[in-house]
This record gives C-alpha cells, sequence and structure tokens, in this order.
C-alpha cells in the first residue's frame, strides 16, 4: 500500500539546522528522511515552506526563498529518486520505486504582502496555500487569534490571484470566520492537517459543519498525527484514537475525502508508534482491522491523488 502525506515540516527543520537534518542521510534525524519515507512507501510527499513567527517581518520572504532553495538543492536536484510534482503529468509519475514532491506553502506571511510574491512563488513550483499560520498576518486571521477576524482586502486579492493561477487553498490554521470567507470561492480547498473537533476539542480541529462544507466543495481532510489534535489528554493519544476522527469524517459522508497529513518533523511530541512513517504499519494495521483494503487504500493514497489530478495544472 502507498501513501500520499498532505503535511510534513521537513523544508524548515532543515533550514533551522541543516547539518542535523540531511533528507538523505540514512541516520538523518527527520522523522520524514528519504529513507524513512521510502521504507514506508510513501509515494507523495507535501513539503511545506514556514517561517517561524520569531523571523522578523522583513526576513520573512528571504527565509522562504532559503527553504525553497533547499527543497531544489537537497531533495530534488541532488537525486533520481524523488522528483517534483507541479503537473498532472509529473503527478502520474509517483510510485513507490519514485517519490513526488509537492511544495507548498504554510502562512502567506512570508509573501510580505505583495501579490507579484505569489507569482513568482508559483514560478518556483509552490501548488498550495494556506493563508495563515496560528496568527494574523496581511492575509487573514490564524486560529489562534481571538479576535476571530477574516481576511483583509489583501488576503481577498490574493485568493483572486490563486485562482488565476491555480493554486489550491489550504484552510488548516485559519480562523473560523476566514474559513467561512474562502468556502463561497472557487478555489479548491482542502485542509491538510486537521482532525474532528467534536472528537478532540482542539482549536485547530474542524468542526461538523466546516467537515460537511469541505465534503460538499470535494475536497480533502488531512487527518494528522499531532497528539493534540488526536485525544485529550496528548499524552494517552494512540493509533486507534486516529480512527474515531476517521471514523467520524465517514459517518459525516466523507470516505472519499479522507486522506493523511501527519505534521512530522512539526511537532515534538508524537502517537506512542506512530513516531515517524517507518512506524505508519502501525496505523495500517489498525485500519484493516476495521475497514476493508479497498477504504484503507483510498484514505492512504486514491483520495489525495484523485484531488491533485483534477487540480494541478496540465
Ligand atoms: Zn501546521
Amino acid at each position: 500500500m502507498q501513501w500520499l502525506d498532505e503535511h510534513c515540516d521537513v523544508l524548515s527543520k532543515m533550514w533551522e539546522n541543516l547539518s542535523e537534518h540531511l533528507f538523505y542521510d540514512a541516520n538523518s534525524k527527520l522523522d520524514s528522511s528519504y529513507h524513512k519515507l521510502r521504507e514506508a512507501a510513501v509515494a507523495l510527499q507535501v513539503f511545506a515552506i514556514w517561517v517561524p513567527e520569531s523571523v522578523p517581518r522583513a526576513e520573512r520572504l528571504s527565509v522562504a526563498l532559503k527553504q525553497a532553495d533547499l527543497f531544489y538543492e537537497q531533495i530534488i536536484q541532488q537525486r533520481k529518486q524523488v522528483h517534483l510534482v507541479d503537473t498532472k503529468s509529473q503527478l502520474k509519475k509517483c510510485s513507490q520505486n519514485r517519490m513526488g514532491a509537492i511544495l507548498t506553502m504554510e502562512g502567506a506571511d512570508a509573501l510580505q504582502g505583495e501579490l507579484e510574491n505569489l507569482r513568482l512563488f508559483f514560478r518556483l513550483g509552490v501548488r498550495q496555500l494556506g493563508l495563515t499560520w496560528n496568527y494574523a498576518n496581511e492575509a487573514a486571521d490564524g486560529i489562534e487569534e481571538d479576535r476571530n477576524g477574516g481576511l483583509t482586502l489583501f488576503g481577498k486579492k490574493l485568493i483572486a490571484e490563486m485562482e488565476r493561477l491555480g493554486i489550491i487553498l489550504d484552510v488548516s490554521h485559519l480562523s473560523v470566520r476566514g474559513f467561512w470567507e474562502v468556502i463561497g470561492t472557487n478555489l479548491p480547498i482542502l485542509a491538510s492537517h486537521s482532525n474532528c473537533l467534536s472528537i478532540t476539542p482542539h482549536k485547530r480541529n474542524l468542526d461538523d459543519e466546516q467537515i460537511r462544507a469541505i465534503i460538499n466543495k470535494q475536497g480533502l481532510i488531512g487527518i494528522t498525527f499531532v497528539p493534540s489534535f488526536v485525544c485529550q489528554p496528548s499524552h494517552k493519544a494512540t493509533v486507534d484514537h486516529i480512527l474515531r476522527h476517521i471514523e467520524h469524517v465517514c459517518s459525516l459522508g466523507g470516505e472519499n475525502h479522507l486522506c493523511f497529513g501527519s505534521d512530522f518533523d512539526g511537532i515534538e511530541n508524537k502517537i506512542k508508534n506512530l513516531r515517524n512513517y517507518k512506524e505508519i504499519y502501525h496505523l495500517k494495521n489498525a485500519l484493516l482491522q476495521h475497514y476493508p483494503e479497498s477504504m484503507v487504500k483510498k484514505w492512504a493514497w486514491d483520495n489525495g491523488f484523485e484531488f491533485y489530478l483534477k487540480h494541478l495544472p496540465s
């Protein structure tokens, strides 16, 4: 069974400390190093550019560019085993022997309020963008902002330009108001790493109305392995708790809209027995105990693949 992962933070981790986090090092400290992904048969990994809040505003663009450079120098160009997926035809080349890599941005902070920068990142291969991380930026409010603001004027212009270019919108981390503002747009939408609020009450999870709206829009929900989104208290999170979120999305009609977004390398704490992709078989075995293999394959691969086949440029 091959896997598609909607979110990892390999690029920001490499940027923070490259010498410790080499993607192709067999002993790499990365949760999502090449060898671990390969062993788990991950055939498509989404790599997010993420600029930490601690980076001063004036340096955010430069840091994002450095992460894009790491993506090409350290992941795409260094070896033949991983290829850039920025079109439908590149997507079709993904296999267990040849992993694809999609470049995305988690938060529009690095665009520094300029549409030109969005267009340049699109030319650099970025095909998916989340407007915010947890806090407010030039485009919108993130989910941790108590005022729950929606999109700014720039955020609305950004959406229009994303529609024109054909960039997929990621709603994980976005404020609730922002979510309902973008759900009405023509953009393809996914939540790359969010779970169900009614199963685990955490701000970053989606309520049932949001889940139904994503399903109605033919979008995707990437069930994530962040312990505090999976179970409260988070130290008790197990692989079985992940199944409760899957079951819930299915109960709302989302069987064909489920996938996974691990958030590996973006989290310090892990679910016991699911610390990286080498341990994904624990999840696979748990799923196969409850669901037919054809259904598990949809969540591991098919749903995400079909989504990108529909929405990536030709
Ligand atoms: Zn995140």
